[in-house]
């Protein structure tokens, strides 16, 4: 590939956002680098797409759970008894509809007791806020863990919102877990929600004016079902507001 087409990927020093967002986590495994190159390729079709998403996920998954407690269980192996562990806090996976669907497999085979609870936000296009349309959360919290799914964290604005819901609702304790994030996003979310930890495989360069992530992968939700028809299909120009929104969560992202 020409090096004029190589896309930058360090705008915001990944050293300035971990050390101003501690609660950022970006995987540094090599097998997670490999498997992303290959989502982002606009070549991947639907099929392989979905299946990288799922390893992906599987592979993220794994390190956004290394701190979770355990409990002391006993356990008969072959030979004698010994005390094994258990998980301790119930788990509820909340995916963002609809990309965040096509994470939620990977992490069932990862914990299988895990609730899944779906709330639908969608983003309006023009102000790229998020607007609820869908919620049956029961009253009272039955998790203690939430691990909010979706591929891509972008403005932020739909994850921010949910944990708003989800720190309602009783949720003890709530992760973000992505396959790619803008600084704007992180930026958004850390602000509005220091305590949720964001697991990521990688953070990109920018948000663009449309409020896609610069390089990213396209969007996450027609790449894996197939929707996507073609330029038409693409959201128009941006509207001025759209444009504005993003610009000032750049701004909040200024260095010092
Ligand atoms: N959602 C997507 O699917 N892609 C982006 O780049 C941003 C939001």
């Amino acid at each position: 590939m020409a090096a004029r087409t190589l896309a930058r990927l360090e705008c915001w020093p990944m050293a300035h956002l971990e050390q101003r967002y501690p609660n950022l986590h970006v995987s540094s495994h090599p097998l997670v680098a490999h498997k992303l190159t290959l989502l982002r390729d606009k070549g991947t079709a639907p099929k392989q797409f979905r299946e990288l998403v799922r390893e992906l996920s599987w592979l993220i998954g794994y390190e956004a759970m290394a701190d979770l407690t355990t409990r002391p269980m006993g356990v008969e192996t072959p030979l004698e008894v010994m005390e094994g562990a258990e998980l301790e806090p119930r788990v509820g996976l909340v995916p963002v509809l609809r990309a965040g669907l096509g994470m939620v497999d990977a992490m069932l085979e990862l914990m299988p007791t895990s609730q899944v609870w779906h709330i639908g936000l969608y983003r309006d296009e023009r102000t790229l806020k998020p607007v609820e349309y869908y919620n049956k959360l029961p009253d009272a919290a039955t998790v203690q863990v939430c691990l909010i799914l979706d591929p891509m964290l972008a403005t932020g604005g739909s994850s921010a919102a949910t944990v708003d819901i989800l720190k309602a609702w009783g949720a003890a304790r709530i992760k973000q877990v992505s396959l790619i994030a803008a600084p704007e996003g992180i930026a958004t979310l850390s602000e509005a929600h220091p305590d949720v930890d964001i697991h990521v495989c990688a953070v990109d360069r920018a948000l663009n004016d449309r409020g896609y992530i610069e390089p990213g992968l396209g969007d996450a939700g027609d790449r894996q079902f197939g929707t996507f028809a073609g330029p038409a299909s693409e959201p128009g120009h941006p509207s001025d507001e759209t444009a504005e929104i993003v610009r000032r969560l750049q701004r909040t992202l200024a260095v010092d």
